[in-house]
């Protein structure tokens, strides 16, 4: 059977709305939710303001009220009878313990063999296409494209969740848009062989 790493924030949870929302409510400036991932928000709100939005999203209470993308729960569950679903998040464990209550709150954390963080305990990541690799996954789709972007990672499948994006992204060619769930789900079943088990 495949495997599959999905990120959470911002892939499952739609950590990115209520980002766009913190920073039109604290700053003054309005980012479609496409670019609240970290690669395409810190060039626009800087690097401190982008840190002060994380440190409350990412906490409990913001995190158990996030909701999911559109189709992610039913496709989540869809997939889980094709494929080894694994969460690949860069969450330290801490944090990790409050998506892991989302997954259960949404009864979908039973659709994941293992929850994974690229946080090491110090603090510093390990690649989450390294951890992909050691793992032997298959296939990695994030919201942020500099999880993707890694040389050297030619047999992992890269996918970018970009729900609501319509152009003006210079990514490398390996490198698939996928701008909702239903589009995924269609993806794997067309280049995974998911019927395969
Ligand atoms: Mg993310």
């Amino acid at each position: 059977m495949k495997k599959l790493a999905l990120d959470f924030d911002g892939t499952i949870a739609n950590t990115n709305i209520i980002k766009s929302a913190l920073i039109r409510e604290k700053f003054g400036i309005t980012i479609p939710p496409w670019q609240c991932d970290h690669t395409l928000c810190t060039p626009q709100i800087g690097e401190e303001a982008y840190r002060e939005i994380s440190s409350i999203v990412f906490e409990e209470e913001s995190t158990l009220a996030t909701p999911p993308l559109n189709g992610a729960v039913e496709t989540i569950q869809k997939l889980a009878e094709k494929f080894d679903l694994y969460l690949l998040t860069a969450r330290p464990e801490r944090r990790l313990v409050y998506a892991r209550q989302w997954l259960i709150n949404y009864r979908i954390e039973r659709c994941f063999q293992k929850l994974l963080s690229s946080r090491l305990p110090d603090g510093g990541f390990i690649l989450k296409l390294q951890i992909c690799q050691e793992n032997q996954l298959d296939l990695l789709i994030d919201d942020d494209s500099r999880h993707l972007t890694v040389p050297g990672y030619e047999n992992i499948l890269r996918l970018l969740m970009k729900d609501g994006y319509e152009s003006g992204l210079d990514l490398p060619e390996e490198v698939i848009i996928i701008s909702n769930w239903s589009m995924f789900y269609d993806f794997c079943m067309e280049n995974l062989n998911g019927s395969d088990v």
